[in-house]
Parts: structure tokens; sequence; C-alpha cells
């Protein structure tokens, strides 16, 4: 339900709907517009009847909302979220292609450093690297844990980049917020209710990646946990699905990036390295994203990919990542996006 309060209520009015808003149990969301102020609900199980606030002063209307995903649909904000970031000039979203780029892992300081700068020098915008790396084998390198993100704070320190890597459980959320500006939830952890309930209690965006069998649905009720506890500043990222497919590592969905931009408000990103898993199909793929109206990519780059300890066969050397860059940024000239 959405009450829209009248262009002339009182703050009288307004906290009288959200203290009876709260006495039934369920939680306001105050959305101030440039007409007048609307206040959402959540929480309730069922229909809640229009009269219970439309009877209350200050009160114009009171409108059920029929989509699950209230608070990541459309239903309760109208205009495009943007997250601004510290360190970045400008936000997230709302007209802008964000560039993410850097190693799938983070593997000594000196290999960090020196893809912080090739990315940095060719562009991007945020570095990307993972401390914490969810593995298919349990043998396989996992991060350097504490140590990967103090690299990853030196790396914002040298080149001024923000940094986005991943938290996979309760300990690395609470270390990862100390040292990153933008958590990563990944694909594997989408449907970690408990993960996504304490993400939506920090003070930090998230970069909430679809699950790699999950509903678009799913997926906006996955943002939705997030946004319910509070957080509100969440980007989606497609990064593939399973599919019938054996000739990439996944299918990357880019049916789901309008589908969802018509549904929700919030900044959508696209993964082309993890969406295709192999280097010689990232580029079109990176392109193929921003023609179909992505408001950024998160790519891997590695200078010596055959010496890197994940996901090396995806890696885009620097130097095609900048000529990557270039032409993304040609692009927005004709699509319209800014990216700078
Ligand atoms: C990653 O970006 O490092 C990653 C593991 O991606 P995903 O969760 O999409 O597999
Ligand atoms: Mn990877």
């Amino acid at each position: 339900m959405l009450v829209l309060m009248d262009s002339h209520h009182s703050k009288k009015d307004l906290k009288g709907v959200i203290a009876k808003i709260e006495s039934l149990g369920y939680r306001a969301h105050t959305i101030p517009g440039a007409q007048s102020t609307a206040v959402g609900i959540t929480g309730n199980q069922g229909a809640i009847d229009p009269l219970v606030f439309e009877n209350l002063p200050g009160v114009k209307e009171a409108i059920p909302v029929s989509k699950p995903y209230k608070l990541s649909g459309r239903d309760f904000k109208h205009g495009e979220t943007r997250i601004p970031l510290d360190g970045l000039r400008r936000a997230v979203g709302a007209g802008n292609f964000t560039v993410i780029a850097g190693p799938c892992a983070v593997e000594s300081e000196k290999q960090m450093l020196r893809i912080a700068r090739a990315v940095k020098k060719a562009g991007a915008h945020m570095l990307r690297g993972g401390a914490f790396k969810p593995r298919t084998s349990p043998y396989a390198f996992h991060g350097l844990d504490e140590e990967g993100l103090r690299i990853l704070a030196k790396a914002r320190e040298e080149t001024g980049l923000p940094v986005v890597t991943e938290a996979v459980d309760p300990r690395s959320l609470d270390l990862v917020c100390k040292y990153a500006d933008v958590i990563q939830i990944g694909a594997r952890n989408m449907q970690n209710y408990a993960l996504l309930r304490l993400a939506g209690g920090i003070d930090r965006p998230v970069l909430l990646k679809r699950g790699m069998s999950a509903t678009m649905d799913e997926w906006l009720m996955s943002a939705e946990y997030i946004l319910a506890e509070g957080n509100s500043r969440v980007m989606l990222c497609e990064r593939g699905i399973r599919t019938f497919a054996t000739h990439t590592r996944n299918t990357l969905d880019l049916n789901v990036i309008p589908a969802v931009r018509k549904l929700s408000h919030l900044p959508v990103l696209v993964d082309p390295s993890h969406g295709t898993g192999l280097r010689d199909k990232v580029a079109p793929l990176a392109r193929a994203a921003a023609a179909v109206g992505a408001q950024g990519i998160i790519i891997e780059v590695h200078d010596r990919p055959e010496e890197a300890l994940s996901d090396g066969p995806q890696a885009l050397l620097p130097s095609e990542f900048s000529k990557l860059v270039s032409q993304l940024r040609a692009m927005g000239k004709v699509l319209g996006y800014r990216l700078g």
C-alpha cells in the first residue's frame, strides 16, 4: 500500500499516518516527492483496506501495490535511483555509465597495484578484486582474506578509485565494510537471506549479483530484503545464467536489462566476464550491454592472465580493456549516457 499525502498536509498528519502504520505492526517508508509526500507500507502479509488510511487527516489517497517487490519496484518510487559514492565525482545510475574493473582476485600487493594503475589509466571509475572468493572447489584459491582488503585500500589510496569487493558471510561482511566502498553480494549468495538482511543494515551501497538460476522476480525480491532493512543504495548486476549452452561459461541474459529497468528504479550493471567466461567474448558483450541500457559494467582485467589464481581465461588485458572503454565512451554519444 502507498499512502499519498495531500499537498497541504501538516507534519502532524504525516506523523499520524506513520504511527497508524506502525501500530498495525508494519513498516513505514516516507518518500518525499516534488508535489507531495508518499508513505510506503511494507511488512503486511495480505491486502490492507485503503479506508484505514484514507480517513486519516492529510491523506489524499491510499493505493494498493500489487508487486511483491515494493521498494525495488517503481510503484513506490518514480524516476531512477542514483547512488553517489565517496571519491567518485559522479553517481552510479541516472544517465551515467559506470565502469568497474580489476582482477578476479587480489593475489598480491604488486599484482593489485599494477592492475589498479592500468585500469585507472584506461578510464575505469571503480576498482574490483575479491579478497573472499566463493569457489566451486574447496581446494582452489579462496582469497587473501583481510590482507586482500588492506591491499585494496592501498590501491584506492594510490588511484583514488572507490573499491568494490565481495562479502560471503557475516564475518567477511564486517571486514569488507571496514575497507571497501561498495559491498558485492555474489551470485551464489543472492538467496542467502540472512546475509541480505545484514547487508540491509550496513552503511555501504550493495552490488547485488543475479543468482545463476534466479528469475528476475527472485532477483528483485533479494534486492527487496536489503531495501526493507533500510539500505536504499542497491545496484543490480546481471552476470549470466545457467542454460543448456556449453559454448560459454554462462549465458549473459541481456533480455533482462530492459525488463528489469522497466520494473525497477535501481541501477543495473552487467558483468560480461562471468557472463561469458571467455576473453574474446567479453568486449562484444560489454558493448551489447551498453546498447540494451545497462548503466555500467564490471569487468575482470589481468596483466598476466596466464598466472592468475582465478578466472585468467576471461580476463581482458589492460590494452584490450582500454580499447573497450574508448568504444563505450564513443557509444555514449549516440545512446545518451555519460561515461566521463
Ligand atoms: C566475482 O565477481 O568475483 C564473482 C565471483 O562473481 P559471481 O558471483 O557473479 O560468480
Ligand atoms: Mn571471477
